[in-house]
């Protein structure tokens, strides 16, 4: 089993209850920061829609704005780096709102002794991101932080894009019978990173799925597919973003293992490692809860993209805020949140 680190500390709250801040200390802590600590401190109707990016107005247009630090340990790995994951990461947030990405500014922290090389490799990458992202960096800011006090490189970046005034895609528009679309296998990114931590081969290289999401969901959109809610699936896998939606649209979801695609490696390494795959985070998949009456439609555009996308499940209206998932042998088991987190610096 992966080691989880727990790095203690209390923080207290405007209830005046503590949170204990865990390195490690996975989806639940970060509920309760959020829930607890940031949206009662800065309340306001955008924090609310606990989407994966605020969509302001200004003037008349609909701006999509949101912000992601990069930690990932180690900085460089089989299908990306942490300079790949810092532009992808926040393209795809903007995606998730509907927006086409348009701008970026990313904040380096850097270690003192960092060779100058590694930094350049980053940055290169960082380009090549941008440029297939169709972003533009257009801000940026650098610290040097002494020896010993960070880890090589962490990124901030931050996005602007544009939502077209026809799009309306939040957490609070998911709806029972939405049908909920997955856009393909999962666990690739968390495996990688693990198996390297962990030392581990595989016959068929694993590679991170780390992408920009952009051009399928512009397929989506431009197919006129009713989309109420997209997600990325990162840091928690699809489990944890399956808890965020039913907890925050206030619905049930069912979804059918059988139908959740893993490739052979993913599933032997979490079989060996003792993960649970829908837990194992990701950088270039997403869930979509859209009207059933376009979910063939939808899989058929994104398969024509060469994703293995399938329909996992469904919205109900019982058990607000549960997730239940269909096992093989027809049993259903509760997914819930983590309390612990399967991998630390994942992202
Ligand atoms: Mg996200």
């Amino acid at each position: 089993m992966p080691q989880v680190f727990r790095l203690r500390c209390s923080l207290p709250t405007a209830t005046g209850d503590t949170i204990q801040l865990a390195h490690g200390g996975g989806g639940r802590m970060m509920h309760s920061l959020i829930e607890r600590l940031f949206l009662p401190a800065f309340s306001n109707s955008y924090l609310e829609a606990r989407h994966d990016s605020a969509v302001v107005r200004i003037g008349n247009d609909r701006i999509a704005f949101t912000t992601d630090t990069y930690v990932v340990s180690p900085l460089f790995f089989p299908g990306g780096d942490i300079g790949k994951l810092a532009v992808y990461g926040t393209v795809n947030d903007l995606a998730m709102a509907g927006a086409r990405p348009l701008y970026l500014s990313a904040g380096f922290i850097l270690e003192e002794g960092l060779p100058l090389e590694t930094l350049e490799a980053i940055v290169r990458s960082m380009r090549e991101a941008a440029g297939i992202a169709g972003v533009e960096l257009v801000a940026g800011d650098t610290k040097v932080v002494d020896r010993g006090k960070g880890d090589g490189v962490f990124i901030n970046t931050a996005g602007i894009g544009l939502v077209a005034p026809e799009v309306d895609i939040s957490p609070a528009r998911v709806a029972p019978g939405d049908a909920i679309l997955l856009s393909g296998d999962v666990g690739r990114h968390g495996i990688t990173i693990m198996s390297l931590r962990e030392g581990l081969g595989f016959e068929t290289p694993l590679q991170s799925d780390c992408a920009s999401l952009w051009p399928l969901i512009a397929a989506l959109l431009e197919a006129r597919i009713e989309i109420h809610c997209l997600r990325d699936l990162t840091r928690g896998g699809l489990a944890s973003t399956l808890n965020e939606i039913a907890t925050d649209a206030g619905v049930g979801i069912s979804i059918d293992e059988a139908a959740v695609p893993k490739c052979e490696a993913v599933a032997a390494a979490c079989e060996i490692l003792g993960l649970d795959p829908l837990y194992v985070a990701n950088e270039g998949r997403f869930a979509a809860f859209i009207a059933p009456r376009d979910a063939s439609r939808a899989i058929e555009i994104l398969k024509a993209h060469e994703t293995t996308a399938s329909i996992i499940g469904t919205v109900g209206n019982r058990g607000p805020g549960l997730v239940d998932a269909k096992g093989p042998f027809g049993h259903s088991r509760i997914l819930d949140l983590l309390s612990g987190e399967q991998m630390p610096r994942i992202c």
